[in-house]
């Protein structure tokens, strides 16, 4: 997707901070943090949101839950994280490239 933010990044071609990389998925830091920690992961895949996952999918989305309390403790979130996937314009996403907000550390607001 030649206009995707996050496909950019993957490629490269913009900046980020980034925390964590392998074939599948890359792990960096939003430019705007909600939270003492605040990363985003992003499947290398373009796929627009949770709404638009098939079958193909499965090992991938279970690939990425399964990364997430690893990502965590290495953040020092050791009492726990939170996880956030926004998924269409009415839930908030505005980055339509499916990613899951990893939150943590003090001051996290209740929900
Ligand atoms: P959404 O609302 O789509 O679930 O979340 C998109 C997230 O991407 C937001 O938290 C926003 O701060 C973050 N974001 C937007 N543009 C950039 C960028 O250029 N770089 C990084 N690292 N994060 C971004
Ligand atoms: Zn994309």
């Amino acid at each position: 997707m030649s206009d995707c933010l996050f496909c950019k990044i993957i490629a490269g071609e913009i900046p980020a901070d980034i925390v964590y990389e392998d074939d599948k998925i890359l792990v960096f830091k939003d430019i705007y943090p909600k939270a003492d920690v605040h990363l985003l992961m992003v499947p290398k895949l373009h796929i627009e949101s949770l709404a638009k996952l098939d079958q193909s999918h499965n090992d991938l989305m279970g690939y990425m839950m399964l990364k997430l309390p690893g990502l965590a403790n290495d953040q020092g979130l050791t009492g726990g994280f939170r996880t956030i996937i926004n998924t269409g314009k009415g839930s908030g996403q505005i980055i339509f490239h499916l990613h899951i907000h990893l939150l943590g550390g003090k001051n996290l607001p209740g929900f």
